[in-house]
């Protein structure tokens, strides 16, 4: 222990944390967050004060960073989410609530007067951002499997028709990972003249592999969205929170103007940075590519419609929505939900196939619910 460099009782207890955290780590399937990365060639770097600080694409004085890989990190996802050509703009953000907020302040210093628009089955931190940002908003009804009632929208916008109108879409519901299709809220604005919109798109699970799925789901900037957010530390993975947000850039210079007006150049939320976490992203990228971030998403979806269709010949209505990882049931007893640390909702819990899942994992959870199903265990 004294590896640590510390008085033996502190030492002890950063032991019996690295214990803890190891082993919870083992057992959960309830949360979506990747846990098969190995970025210890990047250890070095942890002896310097990286710091991002500022606009990644404005250059800087301070310049202990990643600022060239973060640029290359928002290059990639910008063409994957099929951006315009020269007219994408982004930074690696500390979560995909943070991408969110970034996304709806943008929507609002377009259109102060706008009206957001977003399902119930919206993850909570977005409630969080409109309350800062003081926007007006509308809660939409959704449907059963989680995604946007578009009839519902279409009547909360005729109301408020004189308002320009704004987009918060699901794509992946944190209970369901159900999708809103951003085809089909375009055409409804199109349908309604509505001229003033925006479209941001929550993408913080299923983002990040939507593009991969075919046929591919309406989600990105060719089918309407105006910026898109992920976490890094879902799909991807990372030790540290992280995320990405891609904006159209001249909806981020229309900002700046604003920005500038208050003596700052700096277009992103926080003052300083992570530079580390960029640096996770990029190497996730070298290393796996595109064709490997699509095996992975093939990997966890055919784990997904294992564990479906293992549940259910075990007497578990089980169900998922169509390309997604998340495996829907009615909640097991606490026991259960504590083991596997599952999310739990209204009576219905959920498992995620995240790409470090394995058929050995399900089996063993697939048991653990349906021994207490035929009164087994107590
Ligand atoms: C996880 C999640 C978020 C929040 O992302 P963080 O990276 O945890 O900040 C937002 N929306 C959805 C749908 C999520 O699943």
């Amino acid at each position: 222990m004294h590896q640590y460099l510390l008085p033996g009782e502190a030492a002890k207890q950063l032991e019996d944390l690295l214990q803890q955290v190891r082993s919870s780590t083992h057992n959960f399937l309830g949360y979506p967050v990747s846990k098969d990365f190995d970025y210890t060639p990047l250890l070095p770097f942890l002896q310097f004060p990286m710091n991002n600080l500022g606009d990644p694409f404005v250059s800087s004085t301070y310049n202990v960073g990643s600022r060239e890989m973060e640029r290359e990190v928002v290059a990639f996802f910008a063409k994957l989410f099929r951006a315009e050509a020269h007219n994408w703009w982004g930074y690696v953000t500390n979560g995909g609530s943070e991408g969110n907020l970034y996304g709806l302040y943008l929507a609002r210093e377009l259109y102060p007067n706008g009206m957001v628009y977003y399902s119930e089955s919206t993850h909570y931190s977005v409630q969080k951002n409109l309350h800062l940002l003081n926007m007006p908003n509308i809660i939409i009804r959704s449907q059963e499997n989680g995604e946007m009632d578009y009839e519902d929208l279409q009547n909360a916008i005729r109301i408020n028709r004189h308002m320009p109108v704004i987009i918060l879409a699901n794509i992946g519901t944190t209970m369901t990972e159900a999708r809103d299709d951003v085809r089909q809220i375009k055409s409804i604005l199109k349908d309604m003249a509505v001229r003033n919109h925006y479209i941001h798109v929550d993408g913080a699970l299923s983002g990040s592999y939507s593009a991969f799925i075919e046929p591919r789901p309406a989600f990105d900037f060719a089918d309407g969205a105006d910026s898109i957010a992920i976490s890094g530390h879902k799909f991807i993975g990372s030790p540290i929170p992280c995320g990405v947000v891609i904006a159209k850039k001249s909806n981020r210079d229309r900002i700046a103007r604003s920005v500038a007006y208050i003596g700052s150049m700096d277009t992103t939320i926080t003052g300083s940075r992570n530079g580390h976490s960029p640096l996770f992203l990029w190497y996730a990228i070298q290393r796996m590519g595109e064709a490997g971030l699509k095996a992975r998403a093939e990997h966890s979806l055919r784990m997904a419609a294992y564990a479906v269709e293992q549940l259910r010949e075990n007497g578990v209505e089980a169900w998922r929505n169509e390309n997604s990882i998340t495996v829907v049931f009615p909640s097991p007893s606490i026991e259960v939900i504590q083991q596997w640390q599952l999310a739990t909702e209204n009576g219905y819990s959920h498992i995620i196939c995240m790409p470090n899942i394995t058929t050995a994992q399900i089996d063993a959870f697939v048991k653990s619910v349906t021994l207490e199903h035929t009164g087994l265990v107590c």
